[in-house]
């Protein structure tokens, strides 16, 4: 355990050993970044590790890995552990964790997006200097993987199983084949035996900086071959653009302190819901979402504590709706929902559940309350008339007393 910690130490990142027996609560209350989890011999593993995992993760911490043999292991800001090497030190394994894994591929939102110009541009360099006729840059869910984008495929998706990038996701390496048909693993591949007929492959995994795979940018060609050194080179440089590029755009769509969709991001989704109205008349609702006396918090706490309580909050609401709705940060302590194809009763029984999960909160600092204005597309023509109704009712619950929701006056006349 000792020799991890150190090593955990060399890579730059702040590190401690806990007790074996350490809970999630006394996790929580340190709030690390990321976790290697380690429950004892692989048997004590099996039985206690899974349950403290999911624990973790439904408290938003990733466990970057699984150690077996050690202790646990807190990766304090800007964790990055390199899996392999660690797994080097005594007889310890390290299997990088599928839950987070997962987890952090949802915070990404790239799944199942449009083709982009970025990602493009790198899979057509990636052809012509390495002379592949394939490229992609794939990501792996659950069951499949699925191509952000490709060069010589003419699908957009293949099952996991058949998916050559599963194995390159298990190491931090490039992995290389010279020839599929020779390899054991691959002679009866799908994708070997038929189109597109792969013969030889070089995948990079795709790293984020906390420590996951979340898939490969990978060169394939239908002939045997090798890639040399400047070539697999190349491909791992290539693989860390993809990443940049990734968080890049993460940065742009997502508030960094809540993970909540900037102001940008929810207009234009908000805009495209006014679009959809006026073409079939889908119904849609706005919440505007403003918390209670939020200066108290900072005043009597400190300016982190409020950080935290707008991490909490964002939390539990991103929790209580369903996968199609939108939570955005608008600014400061004051956050929208945007529901699609939701009417007005739907939309109230929202506005009161959140509401209520905003109160139950429980917080080191005392309870936190919001108020809720509520309005609906159909009364509207443009985001801008839409967002300032379910402001204007928000001010109301404000007027009114607080911790509460109250509904645009056009909902009341129209009722
Ligand atoms: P009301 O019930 O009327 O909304 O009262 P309030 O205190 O919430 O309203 P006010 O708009 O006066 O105060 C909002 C406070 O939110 C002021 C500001 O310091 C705080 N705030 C805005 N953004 C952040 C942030 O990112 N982090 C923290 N900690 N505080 C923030
Ligand atoms: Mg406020
Ligand atoms: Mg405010």
């Amino acid at each position: 355990s000792q020799l991890i910690a150190r090593r955990v130490r060399e890579c730059g990142v702040f590190s401690e050993l806990l007790p074996h027996h350490v809970g999630a609560e006394e996790v929580r209350r340190r709030r690390p970044k990321g976790l290697i989890l380690s429950g004892g011999p692989a048997s004590v593993y099996a039985e206690g590790a899974p349950a403290l995992e999911r624990e973790l993760l439904e408290l938003g911490i990733p466990v970057l890995g699984i150690c077996y043999g050690m202790q646990l292991i807190a990766l304090d800001q800007g964790g990055k552990v390199e899996g392999a090497e660690v797994g080097e030190y005594g007889r310890s394994t390290l299997t990088v964790s599928e839950p987070g894994r997962l987890l952090a591929l949802k915070r990404y939102g790239a799944l199942d997006t449009a083709r982009e110009q970025n990602f493009d541009a790198i899979t057509s360099i990636v052809c012509s200097v390495l002379d592949v006729p394939i490229c992609a840059v794939t990501l792996l869910d659950e069951t499949r993987q699925w191509f952000k984008s490709s060069v010589g495929l003419n699908c957009t998706e293949t099952a996991r199983d058949v998916a050559f990038c599963d194995h390159t996701i298990r190491g931090r390496e490039v992995m290389l084949i010279e020839d599929a048909t020779r390899d054991p693993r691959f002679v009866d591949n799908a994708l070997v035996i038929g189109e597109p007929e792969i013969r030889s492959y070089a995948g990079a995994p795709l790293v984020t900086p906390d420590g996951y795979q979340l898939g490969a940018l990978c060169a394939i060609d239908r002939k045997p071959r090798n890639f040399d050194a400047a070539q697999v080179a190349i491909l791992e440089r290539f693989s860390k653009l993809v990443v940049e590029q990734l968080e890049l755009q993460t940065l742009a769509h997502n508030d960094f302190l809540t993970g909540a969709l900037t102001r940008r991001a929810f207009t234009s989704a908000a805009t495209a819901a006014v679009g959809q109205n006026r073409r079939d008349r889908t119904p849609a609702a706005l919440l505007a979402l403003d918390l209670d006396h939020f200066k108290r918090v900072n005043d009597s706490h400190g300016h982190g504590a409020g950080d935290e309580v707008l991490k909490a909050v964002a939390d539990v609401c991103s929790a209580s709706l369903r996968p199609g709705d939108l939570f955005g940060r608008l600014g400061g302590e004051e956050f929208a929902v945007l529901l699609p194809a939701t009417a007005f009763a739907d939309a109230a029984r929202c506005a009161e559940r959140l509401r209520s999960e905003i109160e139950r909160l429980k917080l080191p600092y005392g309870t936190v309350t919001a108020s809720f204005g509520l309005a609906m597309v159909e009364d509207y023509d443009a985001f801008d008339d839409w967002m300032e109704a379910a402001d204007g009712a928000l001010y109301r619950a404000k007027s009114e007393g607080r911790n509460r929701w109250v509904a645009d006056e056009r909902i009341l006349r129209a009722a």
